[in-house]
Order: structure tokens, then C-alpha cells, then sequence
């Protein structure tokens, strides 16, 4: 589904990302691992095309070269990207971020359709519609987060560290929910510091480490691999 090939991003002359290749098929769950300044969110960004990659980098989805493509481009194409640190609009309600998710759809009858099935999974955004977003708590705002994305019926969906500043127990739930979301059809590539957890919902891995690709693998075979456990699990 989404194929990575050489890609290289510099921000001026800090190279970023050196050649990273990946590849995701449809139906996974991917997860990218690696220390602070890895190079995990650039990664990100640059297949959002948010960021701009070097010559010779390319991305494709579903076989088509979207490489140079912008991202709202990339939005109708069905990609999305949940950012690092959930920006929501905290002065809007969960409602009216959610309705900001669904900017590129035209359909009223569907995106009431999609409202329904992502309330339908957040019970707890139900129950907070009319709630200002930034008053709501971090956990609920990642979900409001993942909602919004949702609203634009992704078919791959990229989370950069849902579960960063959530309490143990939140963390669950967010695992929880997006094994859920995957479940009901979409691709997820997944970036995480929590490479245990991400371990145990994902079926394959990329371990990075200062821009390059380091190891790559089921996830079931770097959860058990002697040098993931004592760089990235703390050996649990
Ligand atoms: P973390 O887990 O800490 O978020 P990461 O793996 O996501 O790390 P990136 O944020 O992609 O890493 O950063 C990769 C490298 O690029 C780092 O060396 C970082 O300092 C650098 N970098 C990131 N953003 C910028 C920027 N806006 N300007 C300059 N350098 C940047």
C-alpha cells in the first residue's frame, strides 16, 4: 500500500533521514521505532508532505507516485497524520474539531455517517460534543485527535506517539482503540517510544536510529530480538 524508498530529508544542514525505506501493506499495523531524534516524525512528515525530501526519495501509495504531492492532496488520496502532540483547537468544540477533520468530503449524508461511527468508538467525545477541546483531558484529547483524522476516512493511518504524557492506564485504552480502528479496515503506521506496547499491537516493525534503518522485522521477532530488548524495552 505504501512504499518508502531512499527517502532523505534535511532540515538545512542537519541531515534528518538518510535513506529510509519501508513498507506497509494493507490491513497492517507498521510501527517505527527508535530513540529521541531518530529521525521518526520526520519520517512522518516527509511521507505527509509536510516536509520536502531530497532527489532520489520516493513514496508511493497504492502504486502511485505521490512523492512531491501536498498534503491535502494526499488527504483526498487517504492518508492522514494524527501529529505529535495532538493539536487539537482548544477553543472549539469536540464537535466542530471533529467536523474540521471531514474538510475535504462534500457528502453531508456520509460525514454523519462517519460522525456516528467515531462517536461510536469515543463514547466518551459523545458525551463531551459540546465540550471545548482544550478543556478536555489528554487522553480525551487524543482521541479527539484520532477522531479528527478519522472524519476524513483514511485508508492509512499515520499516529506520530499517541501515547506520549498519557497515564499507564490511558495508554491502554489508546492501544486498545487503535487495534480497534485497524480492525475495522484501516492501515496504521504507528510511531512510537513505546516500543513495548507498539510491539504487541503491530505485526511488523522498522527499528531507525539517526536516520537510517536499523532492523526490521515481525513484531513478535523484535520483541524477542536480544538488541531491541536492551535498546528500546529496557530489557523488560
Ligand atoms: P522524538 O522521538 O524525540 O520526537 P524523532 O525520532 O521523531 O524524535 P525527529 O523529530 O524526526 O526525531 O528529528 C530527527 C532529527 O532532525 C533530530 O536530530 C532533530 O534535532 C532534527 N530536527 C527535527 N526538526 C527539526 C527542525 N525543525 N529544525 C532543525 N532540526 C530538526
Amino acid at each position: 500500500m505504501l512504499k518508502v524508498k531512499n527517502l532523505k530529508t534535511s532540515y538545512g544542514h542537519i541531515h534528518a533521514l538518510k535513506g529510509i525505506n519501508l513498507d506497509v501493506e494493507q490491513g497492517e499495523i507498521v510501527t517505527l521505532i527508535g530513540s529521541n531524534g531518530a529521525g521518526k516524525t520526520t519520517t512522518l512528515m516527509s511521507i505527509m508532505g509536510m516536509l520536502k525530501s531530497e532527489l532520489g526519495s520516493i513514496v508511493e501509495f497504492e502504486g502511485e507516485d505521490i512523492t512531491h504531492c501536498s498534503p491535502s492532496v494526499l488527504v483526498k488520496k487517504g492518508l492522514c497524520l494524527v501529529p505529535e502532540g495532538r493539536e487539537v483547537f482548544p477553543k472549539l468544540s469536540v464537535h466542530d474539531n471533529l467536523r474540521l477533520g471531514a474538510f475535504t468530503r462534500k457528502q453531508k449524508a456520509e460525514i454523519k455517517d462517519t460522525y456516528e461511527k467515531v462517536y461510536e468508538l469515543f463514547p466518551r467525545l459523545k458525551e463531551r460534543e459540546k465540550q471545548m477541546a482544550g478543556t478536555l483531558s489528554g487522553g480525551e484529547q487524543q482521541m479527539l485527535a484520532i477522531g479528527r483524522a478519522l472524519m476524513a476516512q483514511p485508508r492509512l493511518l499515520m499516529l506520530d506517539e499517541p501515547s506520549l504524557g498519557l497515564a499507564p492506564n490511558i495508554v491502554q485504552q489508546i492501544f486498545a482503540l487503535i487495534k480497534q480502528i485497524n480492525e475495522q479496515g484501516t492501515t496504521v503506521l504507528l510511531v512510537e517510544q513505546n516500543a513495548y506496547q507498539a510491539l504487541r499491537i503491530a505485526d511488523r516493525g522498522y527499528i531507525i536510529e539517526t536516520g537510517y534503518g536499523r532492523l526490521s522485522g515481525d513484531a513478535k521477532e523484535l520483541r524477542e530480538s536480544d538488541e531491541v530488548r536492551r535498546a528500546y524495552l529496557g530489557n523488560v
